[in-house]
């Protein structure tokens, strides 16, 4: 899938290998980031009650997850890490729950939350943009040249959009199904139908084999038996572009948004400390209002973010067929159908 295979390898995994990362370097390397923002470190309680590497002598629930005990001294983060360039996003994306824990420690419990959860999901995947990018990924060693050229933006920019865009449909299906679930549009006669209808409709993917009632396959995804709410990071894969982009102006980042690393920005931490530290004490349109200068989760700056790979891919795409019918599939579709699962 690499565009451009002989330029920059943008999965640092290799070389995160090669030097020899273990879990506590890669802890210690994202909370270096959100300290040199002005954030607060991870407190003496999250060391020593955190489980960052799966244990050998018990079985545990390896999804990775954060904590806040709220009593305003434990906090901590689950994840059986491995040594991943993929694995480090998830130790920022978890560390962002845990910095927002942080900042709103002091409000009264009621309010100690994110303002409504997709903030929660965004803080460590804002983190992570700047991360990811290949200028910030020298400037910490993973990358062995800088080179910023097209191609090699095509390259990060591609293997972003397979992270970011492709999640968009896929997190606005798996609650859209379970509406219907509650809702008793899908009963449980058509639980899997419905779950492949909506993975068809939506994403244009099929499963490789003949699919029943006999199987529950929406079961496989974490979030369905765990009872977590999806739709959070469908608005937070939007958000975290708006918050992204004002971040960066914060940083007086100049050229164009996928190449920002507000790394070391006091101005831009300010910014975050102020979106953070309210929790969920006042209405979240208000609070974005006050912080980024709108009360709406638009996906302009998600869009300003992949200009580059979309006019590239447009390009790549001239002589295809797009889009896929709904039902290339799925056996033939009962009378009784609803017109929409999830509306
Ligand atoms: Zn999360």
């Amino acid at each position: 899938m690499i565009p451009f295979p002989g330029k920059v390898n943008v999965d640092v995994t290799d070389e995160m290998v090669r030097q020899g990362y273990n879990a506590t370097h890669m802890f210690r390397v994202a909370e270096e980031f959100f300290t040199s923002l002005g954030l607060i470190e991870m407190p003496k309680e999250f060391w020593e009650g955190s489980m960052i590497v799966k244990p050998d002598d018990r079985d545990v629930v390896c999804h990775a997850a954060a904590w806040d005990f709220y009593n305003r001294k434990d906090f901590r983060i689950r994840q059986c890490t491995k040594v991943t360039m993929d694995d480090f996003f998830t130790v920022h994306h978890e560390m962002g729950h845990i910095q927002y824990f942080l900042q709103y420690k002091n409000q009264p419990v009621s309010f100690r939350g994110g303002a409504n959860p997709g903030f929660h999901e965004a803080i460590g995947d804002v983190i992570f943009l700047s991360v990811s990018t290949p200028k910030h990924l020298h400037t910490i060693n993973l990358l062995k040249s800088e080179t910023s050229d097209p191609e090699t933006d095509i390259n990060f920019l591609l293997n972003m959009a397979l992270q970011k865009i492709a999640l968009l449909p896929f997190g606005y299906l798996i609650d859209l199904w379970r509406w219907g679930v509650f809702r008793e549009k899908t009963p449980p006669e058509r639980y899997t139908a419905d779950w492949w209808y909506l993975r068809t409709k939506y994403q244009g993917i099929c499963p490789p084999i003949r699919r029943t009632e006999e199987q529950f396959d929406p079961g496989a995804k974490f979030h369905i038996p765990n009872n977590t709410p999806y739709i959070r990071y469908f608005v937070s894969y939007i958000l975290q572009f708006q918050l992204h982009e004002k971040l960066c102006e914060a940083a007086n980042h100049t050229g164009p948004l996928h190449t920002c690393d507000i790394y070391r920005s006091k101005e831009a931490g300010a910014l975050l400390k102020k979106i953070l530290e309210p929790g969920s004490s006042r209405p979240w349109t208000e609070l974005l209002q006050e912080t980024i200068g709108t009360n709406k989760i638009d996906a302009s700056s998600l869009m300003k973010y992949f200009d580059p790979v979309i006019r590239w891919l447009e390009k790549q795409n001239v002589n295809e067929t797009l889009g896929w019918p709904d039902f290339m599939w799925l056996p033939p579709v009962p009378e009784d159908y609803p017109e929409n699962i999830g509306d």
